[in-house]
């Protein structure tokens, strides 16, 4: 909030306000309430015209104008997790925005048909938003260049998309739930990063935003393979490996990576099925990574309540992707560095 005047005079009582005051010290005014007012009003129009994710991004605006405790912020919240949860329960809430009311499809086949084209389209335009930023196209070029002095130019360059629609399917989830969020920046070596500029509302946004970026990168892995498989080029199984092997280390449920972030919304008892299900994974491939991801997550089974209420759906998330991330990291790849 870069954007607030240093110092103000409270119109109402004529206090002097600091730059990070939200309300007058004196006579409690609130002192963004025309702002408020305005986005309550865009909210309730959003909302009534269908696009959830505009409605939510005033919503968790007006929250930041409000001081913390007070009853606006309450009923804001309550709201924010409606939407929230509407947004999650609804596939076709979010693309609205993008493609104007073309995803509902109407009787006949052609308007599905329309429809679905007209949201593949508007997942293009969402991958290719990140790359007019300046910044993430500088990074991924100076990533590419480490990559490239490593494995060669193809693995790299499939390596940077293998990790850039990991990083979209997070800017995706983000604008769907309308949390204001920086594009991807890429660190040489290691990979991507996008800095959300809001906090999600609850550990149930939070993870579907953190798995967001695995599922998109799984798709991407098959979406390697299969090319690999149609054209018999090497470098391109190796990119479907790495790249699951990458999201695979993305899962392990510690700092902030996405596996984390997932986990919070589990029960005690959901972490232990995951950790169950990774017990068979491993059995079934013999990677090593898995052992890692078992003893994280069983340390933090231990270590934690877990969530309160259970969230089959984020349990149902991790098990795809194992079963899916699994067999990827055991293509079998001829000569790696071609
Ligand atoms: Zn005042
Ligand atoms: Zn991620």
């Amino acid at each position: 909030m870069n954007d607030l005047p240093a110092t103000a005079t409270c119109p109402e009582c004529g206090t002097q306000l600091g730059p990070a005051m939200l309300n007058c010290p004196t006579c409690k005014r609130l002192r963004h309430s025309d702002e408020l007012k305005q986005l309550a009003q865009s909210a309730e129009q959003s909302e009534a015209a269908g696009d959830l994710s505009l409605a939510l991004g005033a919503w968790r605006r007006a929250l930041e104008l409000l001081p913390p405790g007070t009853k606006q912020g309450e009923v804001i919240s309550a709201k924010i997790g409606v939407l929230s949860l509407r947004v999650e329960r609804d596939p076709s809430a979010a693309p609205k925005q993008i493609v104007d009311g073309a995803t509902k499809p109407r009787k006949g086949g052609l308007a599905w048909l329309l429809a679905t084209a007209a949201l593949l389209l508007s997942k293009a335009k969402t991958l290719l938003l990140g790359l007019t930023k300046g910044s993430t196209f500088f990074s991924m070029l100076l990533s590419m260049g480490v990559y490239w002095a490593a494995f060669g130019w193809r693995f790299a360059a499939g390596l940077i998309v293998s990790i850039y629609i990991h990083e979209m399917g997070h800017v995706a989830a983000l604008a769907r739930y309308g949390i204001r969020a920086s594009a991807p920046m890429f660190i040489p070596g290691l990979g991507a990063v996008v800095r959300m500029k809001q906090y999600p509302h609850s550990p149930r946004e939070d993870a579907r935003v953190g798995l967001a970026g695995p599922l998109w990168g799984m798709a991407a892995a098959i979406g390697f393979w299969s090319i690999s498989l149609a054209t018999g080029w090497q470098s391109w199984a190796a990119i479907a490996k790495v790249g699951a092997w990458v999201n695979l280390f993305n899962l392990m449920p510690v700092w902030q990576l996405d596996g984390a972030r997932g986990l919070r919304a589990l029960t005690r008892i959901e972490r232990i099925v995951l950790i169950f299900a990774l017990a068979v994974a491993w059995v079934l491939t013999h990677e090593g990574l898995l052992i890692l991801l078992l003893l994280v997550a069983a340390w933090r089974a231990l270590a934690e309540k877990g969530a309160e209420k259970p969230d089959v759906g984020i349990l149902a998330t991790f098990i795809v992707l194992l079963a899916i991330l699994c067999p990827l990291t055991q293509l079998k790849v001829r000569g790696l560095a071609q």
